[in-house]
């Protein structure tokens, strides 16, 4: 038997901390084994920890329901923008066809693929959604029944959950599901403030963590009498996701969301198997959309999905005026800690060695998964 050494890398840069940037190196094999300041001859490039995306569909022309074969083309795609940590979500669909998607990405959950990220598990996003907001989701809306529960659970693979605590069943299906350690993210809900609130007292009391699926989207507003389940969400320990691709939220609604919450908010993709492929018409969950500049738009004008990538987000909470430590905690750190990952999400000695490495301006230069650099 012969046993090989993992053999020890340097990286040089600036090295984005959660507290500062510092000229340094870090030494790793497929963890981290040493993070050191150092002054002498620091190439210009940022060295950021690997990217955690909660809420993919696609990429590169696959979506996550059409099989671990498209689960592995979308999840490489993303990696070459420094997503180093993949849950492949599903879309509103019949159940037969959820439970089917659900099975494939159960077969690839917990490894990492080759030149691509590590699978984390699924987000469940759909069919248990609110029939009045089901933004780009097509109408398969269905309750949250203890029967249909048990089957998803059985399949081990789901780690976030889409829920609109309206729906009937929803507070036998949220404590089932925080109980089994599945985030309980609420959203597509036409929830109220009270209603919302009520649902996270639910998800603490079974002990589970909250999640909120695209905050401000697909869920009603703020109003100064109708504070909303954002209030209820940004106001809690809850986290919640955000699509900064600056159409699904306004700039200045995200520094707003940044403020009240810099260590709850993650950014997320949402994006749609046309990212990443030119402007023109795609499918999105069997529907028909078109993409143009940035914008995927249902044929009724509705918002549907995204084509980001989590390198552009990046680029565009720094334009809207977030420092790049404090925006780098936004795909980093506050997912690893919603999802419990102590192992990633920081650069510190011990940690998995997931890196992206970016130019000046926040180009991707190189990605490395568990010490291993992607092509
Ligand atoms: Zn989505």
């Amino acid at each position: 038997m012969t046993i090989t050494t993992p053999t020890r890398t340097e990286l040089k840069g600036h090295l984005v901390l959660p507290d500062r940037i510092m000229p340094g190196r870090i030494a790793f094999t497929d963890h981290i084994q040493a993070v050191m300041p150092d002054h002498a001859a620091i190439p210009d490039r940022y060295i950021l920890p690997g990217f955690i995306d909660c809420h993919v569909h696609g990429g590169n022309g696959a979506d996550t329901m059409d099989g671990v074969q498209a689960i592995h083309t979308l999840a490489r795609f993303h990696a070459r923008h420094g997503t180093t940590t993949i849950l492949p979500t599903t879309i509103t669909s019949p159940w037969s066809h959820v439970i089917e998607a659900l099975g494939a990405i159960a077969e690839i959950t917990g490894t990492t693929i080759p030149h691509g990220p590590n699978i984390h598990g699924a987000h469940l996003e759909g069919p248990f959604v609110s029939p009045h907001k089901l933004g780009a989701q097509p109408p398969h809306a269905l309750a949250p029944t203890p029967e249909r529960v048990a089957e998803v659970l059985a399949l081990g693979c789901v780690r976030i959950v889409t829920l609109a605590p309206e729906l009937p069943h929803a507070a036998d299906a949220i404590q089932l599901f925080a109980q089994a350690g599945v985030r309980v993210s609420l959203g597509h809900t036409a929830a109220g403030y009270e209603q919302t609130e009520r649902a996270i007292c639910q998800i603490c009391a079974a002990g589970g963590t909250t999640g909120a699926t695209h905050l401000f989207n697909a869920m009603p507003g703020i109003e100064s009498r109708k504070p909303g389940p954002a209030t209820a969400l940004m106001c809690s320990d809850a986290y919640a996701e955000l699509i900064f691709d600056t159409h699904h939220v306004h700039p200045a609604t995200f520094r707003l969301a940044q403020r009240v919450m810099p260590d709850r908010l993650l950014f997320v993709t949402d994006a749609m198997r046309a990212a990443g492929l030119p402007d023109g018409p795609s499918l999105l969950g069997g529907q028909q959309v078109v993409v143009e500049q940035g914008a995927v738009r249902l044929p009724s004008g509705h918002l549907a999905g995204s084509v980001l990538t989590l390198d552009a987000a990046l680029r565009n909470a720094v334009a809207a005026g977030v420092p790049l430590h404090q925006a780098t905690a936004l795909l980093t750190r506050n997912p690893a800690r919603y999802l419990g990952l102590e192992d990633r999400g920081r650069l510190h000695t011990g940690r998995r060695a997931d890196f992206v490495v970016m130019d000046p301006a926040l180009n991707v230069l190189e990605v490395w998964v568990a010490g291993q650099q992607i092509a």
